[in-house]
């Protein structure tokens, strides 16, 4: 006997023991995009469903685009860690958990081979519109984690997604050379560039200091949205691509 999964999608399903209640009155308004960062595939999936790991996610989504169901979308999936996003941090009890088989920049980052790249935009569209998620909503791991992840990584066509209408995405704005701010520097500008990011979503400390966490955000937005060049320097590309999805936002473009 076959048993169901949540998803309009083709998956089966492949149970994980790891997860747990979700919160009442919380809604689903995220999805988190992951690496499996393991050797095989077979060894990722093994490790989100090992009671030992208390790691799991949703869905997995191998190479050859098979998708596979982990955890029902109405239980919490332990994917996330210590995260945050516009000011929420518990995101396990909000977000639903999607890893997509890769070996992460430890065991051999590669591209994501278009099937599936095709099965990650109709899992993720197919999620999206069920749980009624916004575009903007639909997130990296390194996004709510930029100290400690690097997930889906620089490799991930964003692009791709957004140009099916999953996830929000801007062309990034040409490389020049030019006025930037890295880490070191102070001052007003540094307080305006914390501001923006804040105002998108990522966690940071509005202080006017350009520090080691402000760099990590700044590699964390360059990474999702600007992927040509990952350096933690704010340089004006970065800048003008944050701009221009800041006034995607509804709540700033009106
Ligand atoms: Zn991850």
């Amino acid at each position: 006997m076959s048993v169901a999964t949540d998803t309009g999608v083709k998956a089966r399903v492949h149970p994980s023991p790891n997860h747990g209640e979700r919160p009442e009155g919380v809604a689903v308004d995220m999805v988190v995009l992951h690496y499996t960062g393991m050797p095989s595939a077979e060894a990722a999936l093994q490790r989100l469903c090992d009671p030992r790991s208390e790691v799991s996610a949703h869905y997995v989504v191998n190479e050859d685009g098979s998708i596979l169901q982990c955890v029902p979308e109405a239980r919490r999936a332990w994917h996330a860690g210590r995260s945050s996003w516009k000011g929420a941090s518990d995101i396990n009890s909000r977000s639903i958990g999607v890893e997509i088989v890769n070996p992460g920049h430890e065991h051999g980052y590669r591209p994501f081979p278009e099937a599936q790249i095709e099965a990650v935009i109709a899992l993720v569209g197919d999620i999206c519109t069920r749980h009624g998620i916004q575009l903007w909503m639909v997130l990296g791991h390194s996004d709510i984690a930029p100290a400690r992840k690097e997930d889906p990584g620089e490799l991930f066509p964003w692009d791709r997604l957004a140009e099916a209408g999953v996830g929000l995405y801007v062309t990034p704005f040409p490389i020049r050379t030019g006025l930037l701010m890295q880490e070191g520097d102070s001052g007003q500008p540094v307080e305006a560039l914390q501001t923006m990011l804040a105002l998108y979503g990522y966690e940071l400390d509005i202080t006017g200091d350009f520090d080691l966490k402000t760099r990590q955000v700044v590699a964390a937005f360059q990474r999702h949205f600007r992927p040509e060049k990952v350096d933690g320097v704010a340089d004006q590309s970065t800048i003008e691509t944050l701009n221009a999805l800041l006034r995607k936002l509804p709540s700033l473009s009106s």
